[in-house]
């Protein structure tokens, strides 16, 4: 058996040329998996470039909608390692609500233009590849309360699809203290957007962003440097909300991630 083993090792092609990748994490939508490759190897998403740190590490986030099946790529001087990954659907709460006023449907004209102007500005903060691996400090609540809002869920008024609800809902009286979920980097602090209202974009590297939003005041500007637990804002009702709340989502280079599976239930 032994002989058979070595006989079979000097078939394989020599150790110096090999590429592998390892990942860890759930392979379902919206989940979040950590990859460890060789340093130097570049990785592929698909059609898509994914960022890695000097040393190999990197980041692959499952969108809601994430398509059956994903191939991931690490490739180093020619040689290449592919895998086709199964991913497992999940169920969403989608909620059909028919008979509303066409006005509780569709903005009015005159806000379309400022909605686009606060979508770019939070797209390119969103596409931030910053190489760091401030992620690794894991993750804590933002703020603790009842979960008043789940990741995935969907609306369809009057038979129209609505974005889905990407966040995690905290259900916080105004004021409340809200906390760096992880180490990061101020993206963007902005007042009053018409949907998010104030709002604060922590990247932790590697193309992985927190949002936090519906917030009163600003702790923290564009450009600071936080740590997990540190207090960015105070929570509020600000942008398109019924009522006080914190609303909590995770972004990976367009890919939204449920943030409830980032940290230990509350
Ligand atoms: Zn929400």
């Amino acid at each position: 058996m032994r002989i058979l083993l070595v006989a079979f090792a000097l078939l394989l092609p020599l150790p110096a040329a090999a590429v592998e990748f390892t990942l860890q994490g759930e392979l379902k939508q919206g989940a979040l998996l950590y990859g460890q490759t060789l340093p130097g190897a570049a990785v592929m998403l698909d059609d898509s470039t994914v960022p890695v740190a000097p040393d190999g590490r990197f980041l692959i986030g499952l969108d809601r909608d994430a398509p059956a099946s994903v191939t991931v790529m690490a490739g180093r001087d020619g040689v290449i390692d592919a895998r086709t990954l199964e991913i497992q659907p999940r169920d969403y709460d989608i909620q059909r609500i028919d008979g509303l006023p066409p006005e509780q449907v569709t903005p009015p004209q005159e806000l379309l233009d400022r909605i686009a102007r606060e979508r770019e500005q939070l797209v390119a903060a969103r596409l931030s590849e910053r190489i760091a691996a401030d992620w690794a400090g894991g993750f804590a609540w933002p703020a603790t309360g009842r979960i008043s809002g789940v990741y995935g869920s969907q609306r369809i008024l009057n038979g129209e699809p609505r974005q889905p609800h990407y966040g995690v809902d905290v259900a916080v009286p105004e004021g409340t203290p809200v906390r760096a979920p992880g180490d990061g980097v101020v993206v963007l602090a902005a007042e009053d957007f018409f949907y998010q209202g104030t709002l604060v974009m922590i990247d932790h590297g590697l193309g992985l962003k927190s949002t936090l939003m519906h917030l009163s005041k600003l702790e923290v500007k564009t450009g600071d440097v936080v740590t997990k637990g540190q207090v960015v804002a105070l929570s509020g009702k600000s942008g398109r909300v019924t009522g006080a709340h914190l609303d909590w989502r995770v972004n990976w280079l367009g890919n939204w991630i449920d943030p409830a599976q980032l940290v230990p239930p509350m």
